[in-house]
């Protein structure tokens, strides 16, 4: 099957080859450290993270970077968040940094979203960012005006062709006491200078100072991924001045192409504002936490497609959770009644299983597409409910039959899209519990055909051990946990 991919530097879908035959590089922009990750990052780092999960199911190895901002990520007022929260609090910045990144992966740890290969941060990648600073000003890209460095926008005709957004003001970049330093308006810091009492700088060619915010991604990405990868992740929101200055940045100074398919996602909103810290409408991944499991959240975030934005509200979110719950009933039911055992023994191959794969992974290939991808999952529902509850006199489903649905559940709901609770999917399923117990029922069974009562007596007490109580019957063997 052919993946495709929605391009947003295109504008179109189109068909997805790594640079490298099996191998994708991919790179997304990760948080600022200075307070606790809410809901809209779940969003998003959920949304990557089954990109990631589907890229490896279907075959890729994948180098996932993912930076973690500590440094030069600046307000509105031209204050760094880190150092304002330091400041705040009394606290060392990298006091700041520690709490807040850890507090970061354990919330992404809680939410299942699988960890990138690598988690650079910018303060510990100060030498590459001057390295690649100089490197643009060599080529004429950059200038030096008053111990800061500004990149020239105009030197790089390409500006603006990501967000179709060209020229305008950086809202990023330091505001009045810079603004007469810069050649023109649009201009961004590469390197700023530092004034004496600020907390965080370095030494660098040009004096004291400290890195812009966007120099971080490009100096990064080539450190781990090389000058031209495959993907480059973020958030819609970031994709101006911060993804149009990576590339500007990146392919001004490498003379190559830097991101190949850029892939972005909408933002959680609430009544239709950007859910932020800044704008204090968010509610924690912890909060919610407490309230929802986790594969319901991601059940929430996955119902919509990536690239959307989605509208949080408390009803919206209970809604979603119940959505789930139905979803995801018969799995566990089925679960149950294969550690319960005692099913007929045999597996009456169902032809709508492998249909059901072919259309889930078709709605995946197609850019991803979890809710298309759901929407079949629900069709697999169906069908389980309807093995588990028989019409009068029909014989109970196969134990076989049933494990093949319960590793269908596992594979689909369980490992591409993470909504299935751990224990139903993957190592250590009740499924593969029953064909082990089922195995050794069979071993038994043949000691006692050669009449070795020993090794038959021993296999039965050591299950009965560990909880585990063998019936003989008429009809064979059973087993049921005490
Ligand atoms: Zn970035």
């Amino acid at each position: 099957m052919t993946l495709i991919v929605y391009n947003s530097l295109s504008r179109q879908k189109e068909v997805f080859t790594s640079l490298k035959p099996g191998r994708v590089m991919m790179y997304v922009c990760g948080p600022t450290v200075y307070d606790h990750a809410h809901l809209g990052h779940a969003k998003t780092y959920v949304a990557f993270d089954v990109i990631v999960r589907y890229l490896r199911y279907s075959g890729y190895e994948v180098r996932y970077v993912q930076n973690i901002t500590d440094v030069g990520h600046l307000l509105d007022t031209g204050e760094d968040r880190v150092l304002k929260r330091a400041a705040r609090d009394r606290l060392e910045p990298m006091e700041v940094v520690e709490t807040f990144a850890r507090s970061y992966f354990a919330a992404m740890d809680a939410l299942g979203v699988t960890r990138p290969d690598i988690s650079p941060r910018a303060s510990a990648h100060v030498p590459e960012q001057i390295e690649m600073i100089e490197k643009l000003l060599a080529k004429g890209h950059a200038y030096v005006a008053g111990g800061s460095v500004y990149f020239d926008v105009r030197s790089f005709p390409d500006y603006g062709k990501l967000s179709g957004r060209r020229l305008e003001e950086q809202e990023e970049s330091g505001r009045v006491d810079t603004r007469d330093e810069k050649r023109n308006p649009e201009d961004f810091a590469l390197w700023k200078r530092a004034e004496p009492e600020h907390i965080l700088q370095w030494n660098s060619p040009w004096g004291r100072g400290y890195p812009g915010w966007h120099i971080e991604c490009s100096a990064m990405s080539a450190k781990y991924l090389g000058e031209t990868f495959d993907i480059h992740g973020g958030g819609l929101d970031n994709i101006f001045p911060h993804n149009e200055s990576e590339i500007a940045q990146s392919e001004a100074a490498h003379g190559a192409t830097f991101a190949r398919y850029w892939l972005l996602t909408g933002s959680l909103t609430v009544e239709g504002v950007k859910m932020s810290k800044s704008l204090g409408n968010f509610t924690t991944i912890k909060q919610a936490l407490q309230t929802y499991r986790a594969e319901a959240l991601r059940y929430f975030f996955l119902t919509g497609h990536y690239r959307n934005p989605i509208d949080y509200s408390a009803d919206a979110l209970e809604a979603a959770a119940k959505g789930w719950q139905r979803l995801i009933a018969p799995a566990i039911a089925i679960r149950e009644r294969l550690a319960a055992g005692g099913l007929p023994p045999g597996e009456i191959a169902l032809a709508a299983l492998p249909e059901i794969k072919t259309r889930f992974l078709a709605a995946m290939d197609d850019d991803f597409n979890a809710p298309a991808a759901i929407a079949v999952l629900f069709d697999l529902s169906r069908l389980a409910n309807t093995l588990l509850h028989p019409a009068e006199g029909a014989p109970p489903a196969a134990a076989g039959t049933l494990v093949a649905i319960d590793a269908l559940f596992g594979e689909l709901a369980g490992d591409i899209l993470g909504i299935l609770p751990a224990a139903a999917s993957g190592g250590g399923s009740p499924a593969r519990e029953a064909a082990l117990v089922r195995l050794l029922i069979d071993l038994r069974a043949e000691a006692r055909n050669s009449k070795n009562w020993p090794l038959s007596d021993s296999i039965r007490d050591q299950l009965a051990e560990i909880g585990i109580a063998l019936k003989d019957g008429k009809e064979g063997t059973t087993w049921e946990c005490a």
